[in-house]
């Protein structure tokens, strides 16, 4: 049974409704152009997408990018920050809150025309008052429509990077999109799921058969996996990053740009938020000691709000109601020392 329940405008109708201002969509373009840079290498800089594992609430997210945009004066020649707005949470279970997209308020019932509506504005506001564009995981590849003129980079998360209609999506995109190992940490599952989206593809996207032009920003990025046994086993070790390299020369330049993006939070720390702190000062060390570590690893991904740690309800603002993060002041601190060492 598919009980029909609101009807959904087209992304076009929605963007009619509120069409981005011309001066914030020059701000999206150009950090979309530095973020490919730090991807195709012509920019040395440092990629860093950082902000809470979901946005569920517009005010904290806001005072959240405010901070940052500030920060960024003080590190932008060295580091492009992105700021985290995930609007579409994966569920292990499948069950539970599943993101602002479709329920604008965590304590209320689905409501996916005021979620769209919602996140739209988020995302508008986030530029304005930061001057950063965000970073967003295409959760559901058709939703991506409703938030292509807002965002700079988007992820493929761990549990849809073997999915056949994110690939195909995937190399349509514009933009960087960081696909995450799959849970199991299959690296050729990895590689495969880059080839796919590197690729031209022909398929259907909405009411069209459309052809795309394949994405040759599409790369990888480690999150660590689950074992059989349901362990967070890390991958952002030196070991296990030169075996991607690997991978990727093994593939005979089928592949463009070859890029990594260590998530620190995730199976890599076991969702001990604040071992992001020690894993992203092993990532800086590891570059420091291996030229091709350090032309592979491109980037980090943090897991930060305004509070550190997380709760169970929207109680305290600023505060994680999925994955634990990191809170303001360490997250301002470690951004600073990255700034000083890459
Ligand atoms: C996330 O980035 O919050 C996330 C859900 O990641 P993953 O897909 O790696 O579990
Ligand atoms: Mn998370």
């Amino acid at each position: 049974m598919f009980e029909k329940q609101i009807k959904i405008p087209s992304a076009a109708e929605i963007i009619a409704e509120r069409p981005v201002p011309a001066e914030l969509a020059a701000i999206k373009r150009e950090r979309d152009k530095l973020a490919i840079d730090v991807i195709t290498g012509k920019s040395d800089k440092f990629l860093v997408i950082v902000g809470p594992c979901s946005a569920h609430e517009s005010a904290p997210v806001l005072e959240y990018v405010r901070r940052l945009g500030k920060l960024n004066e003080r590190v932008k020649d060295r580091l492009v920050l992105v700021p985290r707005i995930y609007t579409a949470k994966p569920r292990t279970k499948g069950v539970g809150y599943k993101g602002m997209f479709s329920q604008p308020d965590p304590e209320h019932k689905e409501n996916t025309l005021k979620g769209i509506r919602t996140i739209r504005d988020l995302l508008l506001a986030a530029i304005e008052e930061s001057g950063l564009s965000a970073a967003d995981e295409m959760l559901y590849p058709e939703n991506y429509a409703y938030v292509e003129d807002l965002i700079s980079y988007v992820t493929i998360g761990a549990r849809s990077s073997e999915n056949q209609m994110h690939r195909l999506v995937a190399s349509g995109v514009e933009l960087p999109v960081g696909i995450k190992n799959p849970m199991s940490g299959s690296i050729p599952v990895l590689i495969n799921s880059i080839y796919a989206a590197q690729s031209s593809q022909v398929f259907k996207y909405h009411d069209w058969q459309v052809r795309t032009g394949g994405n040759p920003y599409a790369h990888a990025v480690l999150r660590g996996r689950v074992d059989n046994y349901g362990n967070d086993i890390p991958n952002y070790h030196y070991e296990t990053v030169m075996q991607v390299l690997e991978s990727y020369r093994n593939t005979e330049g089928s592949l463009h740009n070859p890029a990594v993006i260590i998530d620190a939070n995730h199976s890599n720390s076991g969702k001990r938020h604040r071992q992001q702190i020690r894993i992203v000062e092993e990532v800086l060390q590891n570059r420091t000691y291996d030229k091709d570590f350090r032309n592979i690893v491109k980037g980090v991904m943090i897991e930060s709000f305004l509070v550190e740690g997380c709760q169970e309800h929207d109680t305290v603002f600023g505060k994680s109601i999925t994955d634990p993060c990191l809170g303001w002041d360490d997250t301002e601190r470690l951004l600073l020392e990255l700034a000083n060492r890459v």
